[in-house]
């Protein structure tokens, strides 16, 4: 009984035991949830307090950039606003130092615009930074990216060099440079910042950094739009102040000559024989005069708008400097200067259109005359240096102020309008120099030590290799020639014109008949026979280009030689004048001598006489 009362007892006990276990086991699975739920709310929790401390910080980020940028938009003072994005990167950074530079297109080179916290001394010394320089800017400059040194000390590239003691001296030991850059990519500036010690920037740093730079290359940008607009306005207004002092000497100019032109007309209506001798030249000088300046008027603008063709051929030097002088001596003589030419000892020939040339040489050589006092010493002198021919106008005269050394082949440029210095000019003739010397591939200079001291002018041109004797191309050697007389019909719609041109003809032994209504000029001709019709292009009803052509349809007129007379003589008006069937072309105004040549030419392709189209 006993015994089984123990065995009962016993296993009770043991069922008891596995229960005991049993339950322990349960409890420490539950404790080892709760121990893992616990670890799990812990990490929870830091992470909580991570994303706290992270937002916080991107809080005080975003409030900072705020604050730029409301700060940016109150500043209007360029100046200020660098600075304040100075302070900006300094404060976003924790750096010591910062600084901006702006990217000069012209000196590829980095000019420093603002600053904070650096020495006059390093001011001074990074003025300009060029690319490549031993600092983080101007490597950063080099590389169009963000370079970052942590320390100086140990940087390579510097090592040894002068930026590294004035590195020092600044007291820098690490920078970082981030390049700005425009939305469209381009370089516009540099955003440093420099520490005392050693030091690497966070990824939050360089990222904020990049945000102010985008501001700064913003407002770079910017600022150079609006300076770029501001002098072009400050352009147009002193444009608009040349126009109106260019329209008050122009007009004074081509009064000046009138006036006398007009008092010699009275003379000759009283038609005294000796008294009209005596104007007659005078008023010749003053037309002559007036011509000169419209046509130097002309030519600028033709060249401006790429309208003159240069009529190149062989010329030889001494003939266009003869020209030259012919052109010029009247004026030299006039003021009793001595004058002298040197010409170089051997032939040279330049690929040039004579006529341009000699232009250029007899503006030098009136502005010497004109801008000496009488009795003064004018030289021209011709050499030969290497492959160019160099021509130098020297005079003793009143000299050109340094200042306005630069701007005296601009247009309309005159030195001063003192009594002294105005010469009856517009300020075009060395502009049209300079021009025409580039259009020979060559140039003008000038030189003169001042005022009272005279000045030189240089007129350089390539010579031709070549040096052997052919004559010139138009095959006429200049000496005017007498033409037999001729019948000439002249047809323009200027009456005043017609007749004295119609005049000069029959003074030089030709038989004239004048028609001013080109719709009758085919009548006219027919019943005129004419071995040349003169036909201005520019009529009214029938145009010249026109009337040509009718008159080439016509057989009894077949023969008949046609000359075209126009205000423009451009290739392109020729070659119409050509398809309508003329044979010569004269742009006005005509001279004698032009006249002469094209009447000599009409003989020679008449044949004498003969039909020249047949
Ligand atoms: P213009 O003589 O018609 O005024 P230019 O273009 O030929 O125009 O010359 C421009 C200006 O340059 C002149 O008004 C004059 O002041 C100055 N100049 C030109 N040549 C000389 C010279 N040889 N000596 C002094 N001044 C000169």
């Amino acid at each position: 009984m006993d015994t089984r009362h123990t065995e009962h007892q016993d296993r009770s006990d043991s069922a008891l035991q596995q229960r005991v276990d049993e339950r322990t086991a349960e409890l420490s699975q539950a404790l080892a949830v709760v121990e893992a739920q616990k670890r799990e709310l812990e990490h929870a929790l830091r992470m909580r307090d991570e994303i706290q401390l992270q937002l916080e910080a991107e809080l005080e980020d975003a409030r900072l950039l705020h604050g730029i940028s409301a700060m940016l938009v109150d500043e209007h003072n360029v100046g200020e606003l660098f600075q304040k994005l100075v302070d900006a990167a300094t404060l976003i950074m924790r750096s010591d130092f910062g600084s901006i530079q702006r990217y000069d297109e012209a000196r590829g080179e980095l000019q420093l615009i603002a600053t904070r916290g650096l020495s006059d001394e390093a001011v001074s010394y990074w003025q300009w930074v060029h690319p490549g320089r031993a600092t983080t800017c101007g490597h950063a400059l080099l590389k169009s990216q963000r370079v970052v040194v942590p320390d100086f000390e140990s940087w390579n590239d510097i090592s040894g060099s002068d930026d590294l003691i004035a590195f020092r001296a600044a007291g820098v030991r690490a920078a970082q440079s981030t390049p700005l850059l425009t939305r469209s990519g381009r370089l516009v500036g540099m955003i440093t910042t420099h520490w005392t010690r050693s030091h690497e920037p966070q990824e939050r740093d360089l990222r904020l950094i990049d945000i102010v730079a985008r501001q700064a290359a913003d407002l770079i940008e910017r600022n150079s739009a609006a300076e770029a607009l501001q002098h072009h306005a400050r352009k147009l207004v002193e444009a608009d102040r040349y126009k109106d002092e260019f329209l008050a000497t122009l007009a004074h100019e081509l009064r000046n000559p009138l006036a006398p032109i007009r008092n010699g007309l009275a003379v000759l209506k009283i038609g005294k024989p000796e008294q009209a001798q005596r104007v007659l030249p005078m008023m010749e000088r003053q037309l002559h005069h007036m011509v000169h300046l419209i046509d130097d008027l002309l030519d600028v603008s033709r060249i401006s708008r790429g309208m003159v063709n240069l009529k190149r051929a062989r010329v030889q030097l001494s003939a266009v400097i003869d020209s030259a002088v012919e052109t010029s001596r009247p004026l030299i003589s006039a003021a009793n200067h001595r004058f002298t030419i040197t010409l170089p000892g051997t032939a040279v020939w330049l690929n040039a259109d004579m006529t341009r040339v000699a232009q250029i040489i007899s503006n030098l050589l009136n502005n010497a005359a004109k801008y000496t006092p009488p009795g003064g010493d004018i030289e021209l002198v011709a050499e030969v240096i290497g492959g160019e021919v160099v021509v130098r106008v020297i005079d003793s005269g009143i000299g050109i102020p340094a200042a306005m050394l630069p701007r005296i082949f601009e247009l309309f440029t005159q030195v001063d309008g003192s009594a002294e210095r105005s010469k009856g000019g517009l300020g075009v003739g060395l502009a049209l120099a300079k021009r025409l010397a580039e259009m020979h591939d060559g140039s003008v200079d000038v030189e003169s030590p001042g005022d009272k001291a005279g000045a030189v002018f240089t007129l350089r041109l390539p010579i031709m290799a070549s040096t052997t004797n052919v004559a010139d191309d138009d095959g006429s050697d200049g000496a005017p020639a007498k033409a037999r007389a001729l019948r000439i019909l002249i047809v323009d719609d200027n009456e005043d014109a017609a007749e004295t041109l119609s005049l000069l003809l029959q003074e030089l032994g030709h038989v004239t008949s004048v028609v001013t209504e080109a719709p009758k000029a085919m009548a006219a001709a027919l019943a005129f026979q004419p071995e040349i019709a003169v036909l201005d292009l520019g009529m009214p009803h029938l145009n010249g280009f026109d009337l040509a052509r009718q008159l080439r349809a016509e057989p009894a007129l077949r023969n008949t030689y046609l000359i075209a007379l126009s205000g423009w003589g451009m290739e392109e008006d020729r070659a119409r004048s050509r398809d309508a069937g003329m044979d010569h072309h004269l742009t006005k105004p005509v001279t004698l001598r032009d006249v002469e040549d094209a009447l000599l030419k009409s003989i020679v392709a008449m044949g004498g006489g003969i039909s020249k189209r047949s």
